[in-house]
This record gives structure tokens, C-alpha cells and sequence, in this order.
């Protein structure tokens, strides 16, 4: 391998949904934060919004180059919306990243297109990097539809792609069939969409600069981690079900970096 491969570092996000418990936290912390010094993996804990303070806590006791993401923000900076919490409240309890638009807010709390992309300009506007999910249902992907929804819902954000100075957009193709199903998307298809975003995404005007960096995500677990991770056009992998317990997401964790070094 060369020294140039060697330092391309990716990422894994460990999406605990609505999953885990408060005293897990110090834990997962504590087995995870190792793992993102030494290796060539960083790594985003994204624990339900209530711990997050709890998580900034834990990290200032074990420094590493672990940080916390936010799994949702409000599609507005402040007013009556009530239960709702800021991108700006997120960032101020430690987050430098929020999803926007993952599958299980667009299917069950009704997100639209529109509120994805409010999200993302609040994400902006607060200095997080937003991390948005894209992915075709089963029926979309029998139905020959993937590319037509993967471009609708890139389409919904490009005008709000403003990502300021050392603030990246993250894109995470998570197909909806193969999220908490156990039926990952194989290596040639994810390298194929994502070629495809990336394709797209450089045929767009002027106004966005940068490269997003694409992640997959769905059913990631021991059996396909690694040749996951490899892939060339792969930032990084977003892990629900099998981020939660830190055992088993710092056996995945070292499996990837067995796969990078
Ligand atoms: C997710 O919800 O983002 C996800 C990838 O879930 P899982 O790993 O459980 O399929």
C-alpha cells in the first residue's frame, strides 16, 4: 500500500436511533476512543439528542479524534415549534454533524424535500456539517426508479449547498430496503451509485464548490464491513443496529481498519 493510501482516513457513523442508554455512553466512549486515535478510522457518535451533553462529557475524558453528531435538527433556527431542537442548540451541546432526511424521518414523521433542505441551511448557518441521506425503496428499485429518486432528492438540496470554509457536505446513499433488514447493498452497486452522485454532482453549476463526501449505509455488519470500506469511492460507512453495543461496534470498527491499513 502507499504512504498516500495510508492517510486517507474515512469515517464510520454509529447511528444509535432510538437505542442504548444513558450509562452505555462513558462506555462506548471509552472502548471507541482508541480505536479513532490509533487507526486510520475516524469515527461520529450519534446518540439520541438528550445524551449528547452526556457524550461531550465523556470525550473530554478520553480525547481521540472521536466527535458527536446530531441524528436530526429542527428545519428552523427558533420560534414556537415545540419538542423541536436547533441546529444551533445541537452545535452548542458538541455536534459537528447532523443527518438530514435519513429514510426513517422521510417515511415516518413525513419529511419532505423541502424541510431536508431547510434543515441543511440551518445545519449552515450553525457551523454543522450535514450529512444527507438519499436511497430508493424496493418497489423504486424494482421499478427502475433509483436513479430518478436519487436525482429528486439531490435536486431538492442543490440550491442550498453552502458549506462555509472547512465545512464539507457529506452525502449517505442508504437504499431503504437494506436499512435494519440484514440485506446490505453488495460492493459493485454501491461503487455504481456512487459514481453515479458523483457524476452528478460535478455536471452541477458554479455556486457548489466542493466534492461531497459519500458514505453508504444499510445493514453494515461484520460479514461486509471491510469491503465496504475499501471501495475507492467510499468516505465512510453510517452503521445503525450494529453501532450500539461498543463490543461489537469496536470489533466492525477494527475490521475496517484492518481493511484501510
Ligand atoms: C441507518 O439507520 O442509518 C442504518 C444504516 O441502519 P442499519 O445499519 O441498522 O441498517
Amino acid at each position: 500500500m502507499t504512504a498516500d493510501r495510508a492517510r486517507r482516513r474515512k469515517v464510520m457513523f454509529a447511528n444509535w436511533k432510538l437505542n442504548g442508554c444513558a450509562e452505555s455512553i462513558e462506555t462506548w466512549i471509552k472502548t471507541m476512543a482508541p480505536l479513532a486515535e490509533e487507526g486510520v478510522l475516524d469515527i461520529v457518535l450519534m446518540p439520541p439528542a438528550l445524551w449528547m451533553e452526556r457524550a461531550r462529557t465523556g470525550l473530554e475524558r478520553y480525547p481521540s479524534r472521536l466527535a458527536l453528531g446530531a441524528q436530526n435538527v429542527a428545519a428552523w433556527e427558533q420560534g414556537a415549534y415545540t419538542g423541536e431542537i436547533s441546529a444551533r442548540m445541537m452545535a452548542d451541546a458538541g455536534a459537528c454533524y447532523a443527518l438530514v432526511g435519513h429514510s426513517e424521518r422521510r417515511l415516518l414523521f413525513g419529511e419532505t424535500d423541502e424541510m431536508v433542505s431547510r434543515k441543511m441551511a440551518c445545519c449552515w448557518t450553525a457551523g454543522l456539517s450535514p450529512v444527507l441521506c438519499i436511497g430508493e425503496t424496493g418497489f423504486e428499485r424494482e421499478t427502475g426508479e433509483t436513479e430518478r429518486v436519487l436525482k429528486r432528492q439531490l435536486g431538492a438540496v442543490e440550491g442550498w449547498v453552502r458549506p462555509p470554509p472547512g465545512k464539507a457536505l457529506w452525502i449517505a446513499y442508504e437504499p431503504v430496503w437494506s436499512i435494519g433488514t440484514g440485506q446490505a447493498a453488495g460492493p459493485d452497486l454501491v461503487a455504481a451509485v456512487l459514481a453515479g452522485i458523483h457524476s452528478h454532482w460535478a455536471g452541477l453549476n458554479a455556486t457548489i464548490h466542493s466534492q461531497p463526501r459519500l458514505l453508504y449505509g444499510g445493514s453494515v455488519s461484520l460479514a461486509n464491513a471491510a469491503s465496504l470500506i475499501a471501495l475507492e469511492a467510499v468516505d465512510g460507512l453510517l452503521v445503525g443496529g450494529a453501532s450500539v453495543n461498543p463490543e461489537s461496534c469496536a470489533d466492525l470498527c477494527r475490521a475496517m481498519i484492518r481493511a484501510l491499513d
